[in-house]
């Protein structure tokens, strides 16, 4: 079972943010700026490549939800879903990163 379905099962701490029936928003555990949390489906899909739009749906209202919550929708804030190899992903069950709280830096390109 992959450390994200673990964590949804709760086998694994989290520090949750806000939680429906099929998605789950929790801190990320090393963040990235002030505010850094991710998204997840709790049914396990390997990546963004493979969710069925129709999930993608109730996602995007998700993301709106924890958005409000987290009270950076006027602000702005960063989404990124990284997709396999090239797409530097290391958890193979899709999540969005929302990156907040401060200006993020620019988006980077090949690795250094
Ligand atoms: P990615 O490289 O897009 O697959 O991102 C995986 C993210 O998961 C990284 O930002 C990690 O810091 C984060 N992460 C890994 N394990 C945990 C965990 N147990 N709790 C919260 N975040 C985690």
């Amino acid at each position: 079972m992959c450390i994200f379905c673990k964590i949804v099962k709760g086998e694994i701490p989290n520090r949750t943010i806000l939680e429906s029936e099929e998605f789950l928003c929790f801190e990320d555990i090393n963040p990235a700026c002030k505010i850094h949390v991710l998204i997840i489906p709790k049914e396990h899909y390997d990546s963004f490549d493979v969710i069925p739009p129709k999930i993608m749906a109730n996602m995007t209202e998700f993301i709106h939800k924890v958005a409000s919550k987290l009270g950076v929708r006027q602000s702005g804030y960063r989404l990124i879903t990284n997709i396999g190899n090239h797409g530097g992903q290391e958890v193979s069950h899709l999540h969005f990163h929302l990156l907040a709280g401060e200006k993020v830096g620019r988006l980077v390109g090949k690795e250094s």
